[in-house]
């Protein structure tokens, strides 16, 4: 992921960490994955602990690496719980096993219904298969085994004609390429805009409403930003 990209990602783990006391497990508040905080950005879904451990640690080569939780608390935010574990054995991606296990969860219909996911836990209103260790959403799958030539792990966004986020038709679905947070307020502002709105609100004292009409949002989202605790660890 590019480091633009990060920062997006940053944000937004940010926003739904609840932190806490020095030593006690941070709480999640946004989505689990098989017990996993996990967080949905950029058309993917990413595992938190590995995100939060590489920006409390200003190390972003941990690729090859497995985060692990030292209060063996599977949610837990607490950057001082992470720890490097064992390296990763990277298993080769076989297009034929996923589709096997793809196949095995969806409800095909005929070419005008929803074919809806069978398997529980969504994430979000969206179905996904976990396989060698990657969350594969199950839409993005059923667009990869109906388009030769679609790279699933590139960029482009998977979208759907219906409103059904876990529907696998391939009659209803489309791509588009990735315009970042389109139709999402927050995404308005970049993390270079939220620094700022920091410095003007707490250092040269402006006000919400000033400051909300110069970045076009509503002054409650500048509230929202400058009451939000920080991140003293990344500082
Ligand atoms: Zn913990
Ligand atoms: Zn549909």
């Amino acid at each position: 992921m590019a480091t633009k990209d990060l920062k997006g990602l940053e944000e937004k783990i940010l926003n739904h960490v609840h932190v806490g006391k020095r030593d006690e497990c941070w709480k999640w508040e946004g989505a689990f994955v098989q017990g996993c905080a996990t967080v949905y950005h950029e058309g993917k879904s990413h595992y938190v602990s590995r995100y939060i451990y590489m920006f409390a640690n200003k190390n972003f080569r941990v690729k090859e690496r497995a985060v692990r939780h030292s209060c063996r608390n599977k949610g837990c935010c607490n950057p001082r719980h992470l720890v490097l574990g064992r390296d990763l054995v990277k298993a080769t991606f076989d297009p034929e096993k996923l589709r096997k296990k793809y196949l095995a969860y969806v409800d095909i219909g005929s070419a005008d219904d929803c074919w809806l996911w069978k398997k529980g836990g969504l994430n979000n209103g969206y179905g996904f298969i976990m396989h060698n260790r990657t969350s594969y959403m199950a839409h993005r799958l059923a667009y990869y085994f109906s388009h030769e030539g679609f790279d699933i792990s590139s960029d482009k966004l998977v979208f759907h004609r219906c409103k059904e986020r876990s529907c696998c038709n391939p009659n209803h679905l489309y791509l588009k390429d990735n315009i970042r947070g389109e139709n999402n307020m927050q995404a308005k502002l970049t993390w270079k805009s939220v620094q700022e709105i920091r410095q003007m609100y707490f250092d040269e004292k402006i006000s919400k409403t000033k400051i909300a009409k110069k970045f076009g949002v509503s002054p409650a989202e500048i509230l929202y930003i400058v009451r939000r605790r920080l991140w003293d660890w990344l500082k």
